[in-house]
């Protein structure tokens, strides 16, 4: 009989794999935040690697409602929502929610990935179809694969290219990030609204990176495209990025909150976000829609880096948001430009396959309302040491 294989040693050697090729990642524990800067190893770095597009992460009003109801309720929540976890704090958060996406209701997941992965699981069944734009952020596809849907990419942001995806007369599901992750482009969600009612499919948006950032109010890019529940009937977005928090939410009718209160997997079996988060994202929801100066900020930010970005000849990426990627294509190339930019005080990741597709690394630049114009001058000046003489 020959022996099983050792599943320690082939993920140990997968691993190795993965270095030798430059693609091992590593941890480094940051010591200190402090707005957009950090401490890492003792330095002091400039980071514009954060989700925190509005600077909301250390707003006093977040960490004051934190602390109110930590004093009062505690840290945990002890169990499941459907237990005795689901606290006012959270009906309250959910409510707010659901008016400032226009929804009839709004249901918290412990984080964006497991929201994802428990709605297309309730929705989606054995040989139904989910056709997904190819830059989808990973747990959307893992959410189809989860489900045992027939999953169908298409080209990024191809239209047409979806179409040619919906075969047969089965269910079906598309599911598009609004805003790409690590492209920082804004999904055709006109187009794709179209599409999805001529071929009688449900439309799902995971507005991860638009919600706070979009829209007049911040209500995210589905609004900014003047699309409402009917065109996109399951909206979900994350609480951990411009909201400064942590969770996330799934929007739409009450129809489809009470269908996953029924029947998402890891809504129903997973602890209920702590009280006090859900206290200090209400807090932040507030701001958001309120303060529109740190959207405009944000908007003199992205067009400052730009401009010099295209004055240095910088490999920029059409994106009009926050998430502004400078396109190396080579693993070493982006991993060198980010050990230059660091060792001159700025923190920016490279990233690497498998996240982007082979021969698209770059670097992902962010941008938050809180950086100064001053700190997205020098980190162009910086950039343009660290890539002068780099072959175009
Ligand atoms: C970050 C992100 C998620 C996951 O959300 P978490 O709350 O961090 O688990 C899902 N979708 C997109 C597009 C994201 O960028």
């Amino acid at each position: 009989m020959t022996p099983r294989p050792d599943l320690l040693a082939r993920l140990a050697s997968h691993t190795q794999q993965r270095a030798q090729a430059g693609l091992r990642r590593q941890l480094h524990a940051i010591e200190r935040a402090d707005g957009v800067w950090i401490e890492r190893e003792g330095r002091r770095l400039l980071s514009f690697c954060s989700n925190d597009y509005l600077g909301l992460a250390q707003h006093p009003a977040l960490v004051a409602a934190l602390k109110r109801a930590a004093d009062e309720d505690g840290v945990g929540s002890g169990s499941a929502h459907l237990i005795a976890g689901h606290r006012a704090a959270h009906a309250v958060l959910e409510e707010a929610l659901a008016e400032w996406t226009g929804r009839e209701r709004a249901l918290l997941f412990s984080t964006g990935y497991m929201a994802n992965l428990g709605t297309m699981q309730a929705l989606l069944r054995r040989g139904d179809l989910c056709v997904q734009d190819k830059l989808n952020h990973a747990c959307l596809l893992d959410g189809a694969q989860l489900a045992g849907a027939t999953l169908r990419r298409y080209p990024h942001a191809d239209v047409e290219g979806a179409a040619r995806q919906f075969v047969g007369e089965a269910a079906a599901l598309l599911a598009t990030d609004g805003v790409f992750s690590m492209d920082g482009d804004i999904a055709p969600l006109h187009e794709l609204s179209a599409l999805c009612r001529r071929e009688g499919a449900a439309l799902m948006v995971d507005d991860a990176h638009g919600l706070g950032v979009l829209g007049a109010r911040g209500e995210g890019s589905v609004a900014a495209a003047g699309l409402g529940q009917d065109e996109v009937p399951v909206l979900m977005a994350t609480l951990g990025k411009a909201l400064g928090g942590c969770g996330a939410f799934v929007a739409g009718s009450a129809e489809l909150v009470d269908g996953l209160v029924q029947s998402a997997r890891t809504y129903i079996y997973t602890t209920a976000m702590p009280p006090a988060l859900a206290a200090a994202t209400l807090a932040a929801v507030r701001l958001a829609q309120a303060e529109g100066w740190r959207r405009d900020r944000l908007r003199i930010l992205i067009d400052r880096f730009r401009h010099g970005a295209a004055q240095l000849g910088l490999p920029l990426m059409p994106s009009p948001t926050a998430i502004q990627p400078l396109l190396l294509g080579d693993t070493q190339a982006a991993l060198d430009a980010a050990g230059a930019l660091e060792r001159q005080g700025f923190l920016v990741t490279a990233i690497r396959p498998p996240t982007v597709p082979q021969g698209k690394a770059r670097l992902r630049i962010t941008l938050s309302a809180i950086h100064e114009e001053a700190d997205v001058d020098r980190l162009l000046e910086a950039l343009s040491r660290s890539l002068a003489g780099r072959p175009v």
